[in-house]
């Protein structure tokens, strides 16, 4: 059979139908007025879903990684100061890059499960009167442990301590997902990719920069090449691009983007609420915890599942994807054999989130794990009952 279960991974995404087709094109000339024609609707609407007006928007063939290391070497010079936390992978991932360009990071080691820590921040902030900080990476959602951080929150840092460090902040599973304020949180430059929210293969990285981030970049001292937005913005100006572009993505990201416009931005955020908030009703039931600490930290996008001492949370996962086909994310680093992931972002509903739950159920009931066959399914049924979608789409 060639039928495909849905993916519950936090990326990359279930792809819509339609978004695969618009990825399939014939060439076209991409120094013709066309490409424009593609360019600017992607532009445009990601600024919109930045919740920006005046963002500058760069499309790199890459992948968020790329946004990370477009975000540093456009901006700060070797040696530079930045201000960072480690909660999870991907705060980690990010600060090993800023190591490796150069940059001098002051890291505040945080409980992964814990959100990022504000407080902390203001203080060596306050403490830095010679602002030898140049910015602040603050990871909104950290993937590795389904933990939303308040990136509102991190801006009143900054402010409380009169401090002019640039923020960056990585988007990457939260951005198309879940709230994401470009100007109202002061941001400077903010990443995502493709494969996530925006429901694309990988191949796009996505950046926003503020218009202080990008006259940063007048005396940024790190070698820069290929993500030169400078360069970029040369292209941009001739319906253009300073290598080739990829046509086919860039195509899909407008239907994306459309298509995220159209459902509406509330509406999009509202759905991957209510269907986080069966998955956790789900893990309610089965007796198992988040790794997110408490619930003004619990991801819309991703949950990582914490499993009981002596059962290694990777077993879930390699059962799922040898027996039932169907893939959920394994513990990575600090947490890796400690959680499973469960993805819930992208092209999803309800009715396939509870597909999912039954499988993770399947598999621990199959693995020994105590639990009630169904309880997590019906948790999630009673949720999903009393809580009406905001919209269901039928099969034209
Ligand atoms: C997926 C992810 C990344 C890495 O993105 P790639 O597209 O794999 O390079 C970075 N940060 C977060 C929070 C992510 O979820």
């Amino acid at each position: 059979m060639s039928a495909q279960n849905p993916v519950f991974i936090p990326g990359p995404t279930n792809m819509p139908e339609a978004i695969r087709k618009a990825c399939d094109m014939a060439t076209i000339d991409h120094r013709s007025p066309v490409f424009g024609e593609i360019l600017a609707p992607c532009l445009a609407n990601v600024r919109t879903i930045l919740k920006s007006d005046s963002a500058q928007i760069f499309l790199f063939p890459s992948t968020g990684t790329g946004g990370w290391e477009t975000a540093l070497t456009n901006t700060l010079s070797p040696g530079d100061r930045v201000l960072a936390a480690r909660n999870g992978m991907f705060s980690h991932r990010w600060i090993d890059m800023c190591l490796r360009h150069g940059l001098n990071v002051e890291v505040v080691e945080t409980p992964w499960g814990a959100g990022l820590p504000a407080d902390r921040f203001e203080e060596i902030l306050t403490a830095d009167k010679g602002h030898e900080i140049k910015a602040v990476l603050a990871t909104h959602n950290e993937t590795a442990t389904g933990v939303r951080s308040d990136i509102a929150g991190v801006r009143k840092a900054l402010d409380a301590a009169g401090h002019p460090a640039l923020l960056f902040v990585d988007g990457v599973s939260s951005i198309a997902s879940m709230d994401f304020r470009f100007d109202e949180w002061g941001v400077d430059v903010a990443v995502t990719g493709s494969q996530k929210g925006f429901m694309l293969p990988a191949g796009l990285a996505i950046v926003g920069f503020s218009r202080r981030a990008v006259e940063a970049s007048a005396n940024a001292g790190l070698p820069r090449t290929f993500f030169d937005i400078k360069d970029m913005e040369t292209g941009y100006a001739a319906n253009g691009f300073p290598y080739t572009p990829p046509v086919g993505l860039m195509n899909g990201l407008r239907l994306a983007t459309e298509m995220l416009l159209d459902e509406g931005l509330g509406t999009v955020f509202g759905r991957h609420h209510r269907i986080a908030e069966g998955v956790r009703a789900a893990v309610r039931a089965w007796g198992l915890e988040l790794c997110a600490q408490s619930p003004d930290l619990y991801s819309d996008t991703v949950s990582a599942i914490k499993t009981p001492d002596g059962v290694n949370a990777t077993d879930i996962v390699t059962h799922a994807a040898s027996t039932y086909g169907v893939a959920f994310g394994t513990g990575l680093g600090e947490v890796a054999g400690k959680v499973f992931r469960i993805g819930h972002l992208g092209s999803l509903t309800d009715v396939m989130a509870l597909s999912g739950i039954a499988t993770a159920e399947m598999c621990m009931a199959d693995l020994g794990l105590d639990v009630t066959l169904g309880a997590g399914v019906a948790a999630a049924q009673d949720y999903y009952r009393s809580t009406p979608a905001a919209s269901v789409r039928q099969a034209a």
